[in-house]
């Protein structure tokens, strides 16, 4: 597992539900002031994540890593977290966090520890699912998963294209 850790900005909450989809500690709080953004990624080491050059700056005087997200879509976005951090853009369930809480999740074959919490037609169709150990929020490899795997195919094809020091 990497260590990159993140905090993302309250512009960036999609960008921090795919990081921690990914498997990225992200802390999100659309309430965080600027301040306590500076504050918690020079305590903790986070990767800053914002949309607003004026944080970007003030991170980057106190010498605090920080990307700046200039595009609008979440693939660029994601592209751009990559390009600038050189994180992975590949998903696998087995390393994903919760994307509501940031939660580490913990796999499940045992069905009967989920029927409470997963429709009855995921609970049948399929047989490994993933609890939030925070939260309690269940997940499984449904239909959506391959519009995971899209949005990251193109995240990865868009990396190459962005230039600029990491
Ligand atoms: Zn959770």
């Amino acid at each position: 597992m990497e260590d990159k850790r993140f905090i993302a900005d309250a512009m960036m909450g999609e960008v921090a539900r795919w990081l921690r989809i990914l498997g990225y500690d992200t802390l999100y709080n659309r309430n965080y002031t600027d301040y306590q953004i500076l504050r918690i990624a020079e305590k903790t080491g986070r990767i800053i994540i914002t949309g607003d050059r004026g944080l970007h700056n003030r991170a980057r005087k106190r010498g605090l890593r920080s990307v700046y997200i200039t595009s609008h879509r979440v693939e660029e976005r994601l592209a751009e977290v990559a390009a600038r951090t050189g994180i992975r853009l590949d998903a696998d369930p087995d390393r994903s966090r919760c994307p509501e809480c940031n939660g580490p999740l913990r796999r499940v074959e045992d069905k009967s520890l989920v029927k409470d919490k997963v429709p009855p037609r995921a609970l049948e169709a399929y047989n490994t699912f993933y609890i939030c150990t925070v939260c309690g929020r269940v997940y499984w490899r449904g239909g959506h998963w391959r519009n995971i795997e899209r949005i990251l195919g193109e995240a990865r094809s868009l990396v190459s294209r962005i230039q600029g020091p990491r």
